[in-house]
Order: C-alpha cells, then structure tokens, then sequence
C-alpha cells in the first residue's frame, strides 16, 4: 500500500495508470479516507510536506465526520 498524502495513512492504492504503458500518469486512492490524486498534480497536492495543513485530515476520527450530503428518506 501507499501512504495517502492527507490522512496519512498506508492505505491508498493505484487505481489507475496511462493505458499506454509509459507510466506517465497514475492515479491513487486512499481506502481509509476515499481522498483521490493524481501523480501529475502539482506538490501542494502530491507532497505531504507542501500541502496546506488545513487540508490534512491524519488523527481525524472519520467516523465523527458529518456527511455533507444526507440521503433523504426513501418516499413509500
Ligand atoms: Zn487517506
């Protein structure tokens, strides 16, 4: 597994790379936090220490988190 670059945690993966085999691109995925990044990204996104510290979410408890987008009632 990969360390994830905002939870920090070595559960993300490669979902993705260039169909082509050049290995130019790949795209990761993060099991334990669902955050998604490209390996072309800029270092503020790619690099654990770069990143803005707001955007980290590594000792966060997930399970506390609200979701932003509840699912309403199924109608009868
Ligand atoms: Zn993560």
């Amino acid at each position: 597994m990969i360390q994830c670059v905002r939870c920090l945690e070595f559960k993300a993966r490669v979902v993705a790379t260039a169909p082509d085999g050049s290995g130019a691109w790949e795209i990761y995925k993060c099991d334990h936090c669902n955050y998604g990044w490209r390996s072309t990204e800029p270092d503020n996104i790619t690099d654990v220490v770069k990143r803005d510290p707001r955007f980290q979410m590594d000792g966060q408890d997930l399970s506390q988190l609200l979701s932003p987008c509840a699912i309403p009632p199924l109608k009868p």
